[in-house]
């Protein structure tokens, strides 16, 4: 291709861009729900027979569908992910005044389920190859300003007990899942894998979400499938899930009539016709990972020749869904990063930069944290591609 001789970097994306996406639409969103299935068949179903809110064989099967799909046993569904994420914190037994690592390069639902437990959000770094915690940076952090009392992890420097980590798998793209159990068992933390963007997404050929003690998946509008809004609380331990189906559940005990409730609860669970549509998006999973891979294919080929970036691709232990394609801008070129946006955003192509650090938003600054240079450096240079599997 011989794109940059004659243009500037960002007409050079947006004619990339343009070879690679439809040209009858107006405007390309970053994500958008496709509903090609079941879904109006289910949801009709729970009109018609009055079973549209907390109980329904549609939430049963939406959880079924989950555990087998991703080879964990039980699936808890609830509300939304940063709901599943709050609850993981309390049955990981994070305690008021606990610290938990979270990636500064995140979404903020992380920091604010930490924050909603009562713990404080203890900022660390992402690798270039995952975009995820880094765990060998990670490791050697710790080394640094923790100590080992009674077999937990408390941090030097405010005395606080740092109890887990929330890793995130960025994009879809597994973090390197191994190195994190490692680092969690050698400093006695919790491991919770965030796998709200990740469904579908594979590491050493076995489904994330198997690797922490529980792992969040989304369904919010814009994730691989969607229940409009909802999430799922994904854990290998029996009981432990039973217990979150119950806090989730108000915490109240079974019985005909009575209203006892054993525990301070939480009205958390999954609709049954949010279900409804989650069972028929899941029909489809497959086939959506298919065109997603395939759309992947598409801009990496596409962007190859072009000078000044790289397209971001799976790690090599893993096959990710690709739930949001990204660019990676060389060093020279962030600068530019913001006139790319404004031009694609002219020509109805809504690409998106990654969160602002969630060290830097007002609520958390003050927030512990390791040094961030990875995460910085990516905060300038990722852009995110529309990626819906419409595309
Ligand atoms: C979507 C998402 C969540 C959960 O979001 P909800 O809207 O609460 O379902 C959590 N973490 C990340 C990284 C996400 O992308």
């Amino acid at each position: 291709m011989q794109h940059l001789t004659s243009k500037s970097l960002p007409q050079t994306i947006i004619s990339v861009l343009k070879e690679c996406l439809p040209a009858d639409r107006p405007t390309i969103g970053l994500h958008e729900p496709c509903f090609e299935g079941n879904e109006w068949r289910y949801v009709k179903d729970c009109l018609d027979t009055g079973w549209v809110s907390s109980v329904g064989q549609y939430v049963d099967r939406f959880e079924n569908h989950l555990a087998e799909f991703t080879g964990v046993p039980r699936a808890v569904a609830v509300v939304n992910g940063t709901a599943g994420l709050h609850i993981a914190l309390k049955l990981a037994c994070v305690e008021a005044g606990d610290e938990v690592l979270v990636p500064a390069l995140s979404f903020v639902a992380a920091a604010n389920a930490v924050a909603y437990a009562g713990a404080i959000p203890h900022f660390v770094d992402s690798g270039m190859e995952t975009l995820g915690v880094d765990a060998e940076k990670l490791g050697g952090w710790l080394n640094e300003i923790s100590v080992n009392r009674n077999g937990e992890c408390y941090n030097k420097l405010t005395g606080r007990r740092i109890k887990a980590l929330i890793a995130l798998h960025v994009f879809g793209h597994p973090a390197d899942l191994d190195a994190l159990s490692e680092c969690c068992q050698r400093f006695h933390l919790e491991l919770i894998e965030d796998a709200a963007e990740a469904l579908g997404s594979f590491y050493k050929k076995k489904h994330v979400g198997n690797w922490g003690k529980f792992s969040v998946l989304s369904f919010n509008g814009n994730k691989i499938v969607t229940t409009s809004g909802g999430g799922a609380i994904l854990t290998h331990d029996e009981k432990l899930a039973t217990l979150a189906k119950h806090l989730t559940t108000t915490a109240k005990l079974p019985h005909a009539w009575a209203f006892n409730h054993d525990l301070l609860g939480y009205n958390y669970r999954l609709p049954n016709l949010n279900a409804a549509l989650g069972c028929a998006q899941m029909e489809q999973l497959p086939q959506f990972l298919e065109r997603k891979r395939a759309l992947a294919e598409r801009y990496e080929k596409a962007f190859v020749d072009t000078p000044g970036l790289r397209f971001f691709k799976e790690p090599k232990f893993a096959k990710s869904n690709y739930w949001l394609n990204a660019l990676v801008l060389d060093t020279d070129y962030r600068d530019q990063r913001n006139e790319i946006l404004a031009s694609a955003h002219q020509n109805g192509i809504l690409l998106r930069p990654v969160w602002t650090l969630l060290n830097k938003l007002p609520m958390f600054q003050n927030c512990p944290s390791m040094e961030l240079p990875v995460a910085q450096d990516l905060e300038q240079s990722l852009i995110n591609l529309p990626s819906s599997a419409s595309l």
